[in-house]
């Protein structure tokens, strides 16, 4: 339990403090300038702060702390990825959600469940054994289990799927965990001002100041700051950042959209990812059913949900589970995913010096905030990529070394 719970617990006369301080004017320059309080930005701005003692740091947000897509997910954590790259990339990241707790002070409700993604086809399963044997060989822990393993977690499944797409086998991968999305954000965000670093809600970017190849500058709503180092880190709101500075990426823009149901008793305790059916499903600490799909199918710059998606979803999660039938929707919403042509990130250094990109998120970026803030605050301060991101720089388009992470990635988040 966090120390600073249980003194309020004991003692009434520690009022609890306000989360962030409110800055009431920008100041004229800044060491390090991040556009974005979403996970990432704030993880990038605490890690500068704590590891490199960099500290005149602002972090501009347009609306207001993680209302972005960290406070949108589903929460999905986990390292059983396809790529050598993106295993020892996710995996530190695992390594590091397990201790943030302890290090905020603040109880993030990390919870360990398992992760099951089940393979319908003999070509799911033959992607299920290489991700095992990729995992494996980098030390995650991932293995192919039979349908009974997976009846043995989730006992009220249907293994048939209604008849026509049984479970033939699936991947495991017991490190799998969920997490409180917001609590993230405020994390990383008071943990970042309380070592000095400005966060300004309400405070868009407008335009940023390029001079002779190098960021001199960034416009906001709230007036002109000089700076040399400007991190973008706005996953949906990407290609329009992008205008500002004049650099091209692949990234394409889709909705992204998950419900969750009314509260229910516990009954599920792993998470269940079906990459035939398109959907996933996970119970949260409250009790409600939190579910997804694949993205949206078209390209669009907006969070609408859509009736469509609704019904798509509950008729193939009937299939796995036809007890839900009675189980009421509570909520629905979209966020807009930064996708990339290979579901790997792009991350590094830009043609535009002092231009620094965290960036095409798409559908998986919540399990990777912790390692995405460590990563690009070496990035900035060394002005070199960290060696875990090496395989996600711009140039990989350009020299067609792409990293082809769709088998994990594509519904699995
Ligand atoms: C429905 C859904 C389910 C998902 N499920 C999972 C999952 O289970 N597991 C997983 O790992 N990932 C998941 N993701 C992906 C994950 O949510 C994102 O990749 C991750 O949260 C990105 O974090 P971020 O900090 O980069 O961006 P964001 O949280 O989107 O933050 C970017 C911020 O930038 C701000 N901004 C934009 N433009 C400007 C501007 N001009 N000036 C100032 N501020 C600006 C925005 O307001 C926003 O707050 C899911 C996404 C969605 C939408």
């Amino acid at each position: 339990m966090p120390w600073r719970l249980l003194r309020f617990a004991l003692n009434r006369k520690h009022p609890e403090p306000r989360m962030f301080t409110t800055h009431d004017k920008l100041k004229s320059s800044y060491d390090v300038v991040i556009i974005g309080a979403g996970g990432h930005g704030l993880a990038a701005a605490y890690y500068l702060a704590t590891e490199h003692g960099i500290k005149n740091v602002c972090v501009l947000e347009k609306g207001y702390i993680g209302g972005g897509n960290t406070g949108r997910n589903t929460t999905i954590i986990r390292s059983n990825y396809l790529t050598p790259e993106g295993v020892k990339f996710y995996d530190e990241s695992v390594n590091l959600w397990q201790d943030l707790s302890r290090d905020f002070d603040l109880n993030l409700f990390y919870a360990n469940r398992g992760h099951f993604t089940l393979a319908h086809t003999d070509s799911a399963l033959r992607t299920m054994r290489w991700r095992a044997e990729v995992n494996k060989h980098y030390g995650v822990d991932s293995e192919v289990v039979g349908p009974e393993a997976v009846k043995e977690a989730a006992p009220m499944i249907d293994l048939s799927c209604a008849g026509h797409s049984p479970i033939l086998g699936a991947l495991y991968h017991a490190p799998g965990s969920v997490a409180r999305h917001d609590a993230v954000a405020w994390g990383y965000g008071r943990g970042a001002d309380q070592r000095g670093v400005e966060i300004h809600q309400q405070t868009e970017v407008l335009g940023i100041d390029v001079q002779g190849g190098k960021v001199k500058g960034v416009s906001t709503s709230r007036g002109y700051i000089s700076t040399n180092k400007v991190l973008c880190a706005v996953a949906g709101s990407t290609p329009r950042i992008l205008k500002m500075v004049d650099v091209r990426t692949p990234i394409y823009i889709h909705p992204l959209q998950a419900m969750v149901s009314e509260p229910v008793k516990p009954w599920l305790d792993p998470i269940l990812v079906s990459g035939s059916l398109h959907v996933y499903i996970s119970q949260s600490a409250r009790g409600e059913l939190v579910m997804g799909a694949s993205l949206d199918p078209y390209e669009l710059h907006a969070t609408r949900s859509t009736l469509d998606f609704v019904e798509g979803l509950t008729s193939h999660m009937l299939d796995m589970f036809p007890f839900m039938s009675n189980v009421k929707v509570m909520r629905q919403w979209a966020g807009m995913a930064d996708m990339t042509p290979d579901f790997a990130p792009i991350m590094g250094k830009t043609p535009v010096e002092g231009f620094y990109l965290d960036s095409g998120w798409g559908t998986w970026g919540f399990k990777a905030t912790p390692v995405c803030g460590k990563t690009m605050a070496h990035t900035l301060v060394n002005d070199t990529p960290h060696p875990l991101i090496t395989g996600f720089s711009l140039d990989r388009f350009s020299n067609y070394a792409l990293t082809g992470e769709k088998g994990a990635a594509s519904v699995g988040h």
